[in-house]
């Protein structure tokens, strides 16, 4: 898990930051952007403000469980490699600059990946502990065209094998549930994951927000959301088949609750973590 594998890389705790960079995406701008995001950009945690008063706000949030001067700053929402490379590098380079930040976690889309952002991102990576976070959800074009991420996965795979070219860690998010797919479908994208390798992984479930677009689309067509037990079961399974070199940083999805419709099992977050981490220990024990 990623605090285990941070904790044993720093040797102290270190916590993640959620940081607004001012980021936009261009899915939502000349393409109405993914059915499941949210006018938030798919980061529902950040707070406002320049960029010194989010890292103070996110740090006293978290001092009272987990008080540490050692932080990666994330930058979740929207696509944070779309917009001027010297405004990014300059933004990302003053964070990495202080000495309470040590590393950065940078989401984007692999289709904002062009070469200049690539060399700024291997700068960055030289300078401190980066990772970047792609949106695979799937490896089927079909459901990625039904749920308009905007591009297809071979064009997933170029971005994310570019930045396997330059040194830079990969994080992908899977996204169990996605509408038409079976438990086959599923493993085909699980099975991609743990050939390719990459750094990390995070596993989510398809859920309903009621400010995305797929909330209308749930509504008109109401489709079948995975059970707390099916995902369960799946996430342990992938858990025991995962190649160990994978680090997971996620386990589940984390809606936020003024917003969120259904299922409702997704929004105990800490119960899915600890039934998923009970199957797992019991299906490792089984096998051995
Ligand atoms: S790539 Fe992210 S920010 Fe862009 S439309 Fe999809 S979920 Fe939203």
């Amino acid at each position: 898990m990623l605090n285990s594998f941070l904790k044993d890389k720093f040797h102290t705790k270190v916590v993640k930051l959620s940081l607004d960079g001012g980021a936009t995406c261009p899915n939502r701008i000349h393409n109405g952007g993914c059915l499941f995001c949210t006018p938030q950009g798919a980061g529902e945690f950040t707070d406002a403000g320049s960029m010194a008063m989010q890292i103070e706000r996110q740090k006293q949030r978290l001092a009272s469980k987990w008080p540490t001067d050692h932080a990666i700053a994330y930058f979740q929402n929207f696509t944070n490699t779309y917009g001027d490379v010297k405004a990014l590098e300059s933004m990302y380079s003053a964070i990495i600059a202080r000495p309470d930040i040590v590393g950065l976690a940078i989401a984007t889309r692999a289709d904002c990946l062009d070469d200049d952002v690539v060399a700024m991102l291997k700068r960055l990576n030289e300078k401190t502990f980066l990772w970047v976070e792609l949106g695979l959800q799937t490896i089927h074009d079909p459901t990625l065209e039904r749920i308009r991420r905007g591009y297809n996965h071979e064009v997933f795979h170029q971005g994310a094998m570019k930045l396997r070219a330059a040194g830079i860690p990969v994080v992908f998010h899977m996204l169990l549930g996605l509408p038409f797919e079976s438990r086959r479908d599923f493993d085909a994208t699980f099975d991609y994951i743990n050939t390719f390798r990459p750094f990390g992984v995070k596993f989510h479930s398809l859920y309903i927000q009621r400010d995305s677009e797929l909330f209308s689309y749930y509504l008109a067509s109401p489709m079948t959301l995975l059970s707390e037990a099916d995902y369960v079961d799946i996430v342990s399974d992938y858990l025991v088949a995962l190649d160990p070199a994978i680090v997971v940083h996620r386990l589940t999805g984390d809606p936020l609750r003024t917003m969120h419709i259904a299922p409702m099992w997704v929004r105990n977050k800490l119960h899915v973590i600890s039934a998923i981490q009970r199957a797992y220990k019991e299906k490792l024990a089984h096998q051995s």
